[in-house]
């Protein structure tokens, strides 16, 4: 038996660059054509020796008017729905948004079991951020860079248990 995880957030904090890390060329499921929106991008994640299910609720990043709130609550809890446990990713470096606060809500409500993390935690330009990210009332953050693969070792350790 293996677990689903739910990449979630806000667009630009870094869930596909995670995603991408987790999952390497073992893609399940691939659309590249350009301009086609995939709303949950799925994938084989390995970390360690961990297997699991990875999905990243890509696609957002392309709509940009007034729907976009919608739909950034439909596909997270589409997402949710579809995991066993959710990584929420925050933006070290830009600090917790009001966008952010929106996914906590959702998260909370849905009474998901999630995982914090702030991304893009490299170096000491998220040092604010990562303590801003302890206001979400979500537990102690993660810190991870999915760019420079820092914080994995300590994504295995909390995944684990899962297995
Ligand atoms: P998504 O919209 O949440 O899927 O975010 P992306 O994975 O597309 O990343 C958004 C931007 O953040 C890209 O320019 C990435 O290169 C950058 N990024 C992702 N992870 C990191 C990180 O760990 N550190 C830094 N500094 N930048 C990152
Ligand atoms: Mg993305």
């Amino acid at each position: 038996m293996s677990f689903t995880l739910a990449i979630v957030g806000r667009p630009n904090v870094g869930k596909s660059t995670l995603f991408n890390r987790l999952v390497g060329k073992r893609l399940a499921l691939v659309d590249d054509q350009p301009g086609v929106t995939r709303d949950l991008r799925e994938g084989d994640a390995r970390l360690g020796d961990l297997r699991f299910v990875v999905i990243d609720s890509a696609g957002l990043e392309l709509v940009e008017d007034d729907s976009l709130q919608g739909r950034m609550r439909r596909l997270t809890e589409r997402a949710v729905d579809e995991a066993d446990v959710c990584l929420f990713v925050v933006d070290a470096r830009a600090g917790v948004t009001p966008a952010d606060e929106i996914f906590a809500d959702i998260l909370r409500k849905k009474n998901a079991h999630v995982i914090l993390a702030a991304n893009k935690a490299e170096g000491r330009a998220g040092e604010g951020g990562v303590l801003e990210a302890y206001a979400l009332g979500l537990g102690e953050p993660l810190r991870l860079s999915a760019e420079h693969g820092e914080g994995m070792d300590e994504l295995y350790h909390i995944l684990r248990p899962l297995a």
